[in-house]
């Protein structure tokens, strides 16, 4: 695997590689690499691509500096894992790099339709704009034919393909499910904070998403989403921050189950300080 940690240098090779007739598929990350990861290299290089990962803990999305701070970095162990599943490159910037000091910030401004204003945007002011920023910022270096994202951050894989639509960006998006532990927690970077004991027990979020899953059209939504966030908050470290099923497409809040095709229920929740997300599509 080749590890890149200058820009010029990556789009050298890549450039070199798009000449030899390769497509580029992408996975941007934030490291603290878990099989979540690793499955989107693989529909990467599943799809024949030259498969390329970025790690970059990028601060501008980071409302919560305490967040930024502790999120895991764990690098060796990465360009492991990603060694062990065969992808190609790693692009490994530092933030000087990404942002260059004597560079004025600028975050994109797209209208995206509303789908950056609840739950997420809601609760993380600033996040999907920062987001959007490196993610851009990643598309313009890599210039991928395929980028490979999770549907386990469904708001930003949904505002991610808005984005696409309206650059009119020749890439082709590809949302992959999500992994999950074996209890059912989905897998993320952060369950690395929790203790073992949180970690057993935050198999209580995907159960209280396939509660509300399966009473689909049975129960009334938000008498379901109550009781759900009720039994959550049993457990006296956990601390809802919302639970709403929505249009999987406009991501706008459903009352009545039969007002959009398309489902989802989507959590936010602390497990102690550690922040979690997940979601399920429904049915
Ligand atoms: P992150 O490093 O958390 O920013 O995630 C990088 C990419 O991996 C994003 O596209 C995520 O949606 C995706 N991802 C994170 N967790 C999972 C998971 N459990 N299953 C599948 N994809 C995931």
């Amino acid at each position: 695997m080749y590890i890149f940690k200058k820009i010029f240098d990556l789009q050298n090779h890549l450039a070199y590689q798009r000449n030899q007739g390769k497509t580029i598929g992408f996975a941007p990350t934030m490291g603290a690499l878990h099989q979540g990861h690793v499955s989107l290299i693989a529909a990467a290089k599943a799809k024949g691509d030259y498969a390329v990962c970025s790690i970059f803990v990028n601060p501008t999305q980071f409302n919560d500096p305490n967040d930024f701070a502790k999120y895991p970095r764990t690098t060796a162990t990465d360009c492991d894992l990603l060694i062990q599943n065969g992808c190609d490159v790693l692009f490994l910037p530092d933030v000087d790099e990404m942002y260059p000091p004597n560079e004025t910030v600028t975050k994109p401004q797209y209208d995206l339709g509303g789908l950056d204003l609840p739950m997420e945007g809601a609760q993380r002011p600033g996040h999907f704009a920062g987001m959007l920023q490196v993610v851009e910022k990643l598309l313009n270096i890599v210039m991928p034919d395929h980028l490979y994202m999770g549907q386990k951050d469904f708001q930003q894989l949904a505002i991610v393909r808005r984005y696409l639509q309206l650059t009119q960006r020749p890439i082709e998006l590809f949302g992959c499910p999500t992994l999950r532990e074996p209890h059912g927690l989905a897998m993320s970077s952060r369950n690395e904070r929790l203790t073992s004991d949180q970690r057993q027990r935050a198999a209580k979020i995907y159960q209280a998403l396939s509660h509300v899953r399966k009473h689909y059209r049975q129960a009334n939504i938000e008498q379901l989403c109550q009781i759900s966030i009720a039994v959550l908050e049993e457990e006296p470290d956990f601390k809802v921050e919302y639970l709403e099923v929505c249009n999987a497409i406009t991501l706008q809040s459903l009352q009545n189950w039969d007002d959009a095709a398309e489902i989802v229920a989507c959590i936010a929740l602390k497990v102690g300080d550690i922040r979690l997300i997940d979601n399920v599509l429904i049915p």
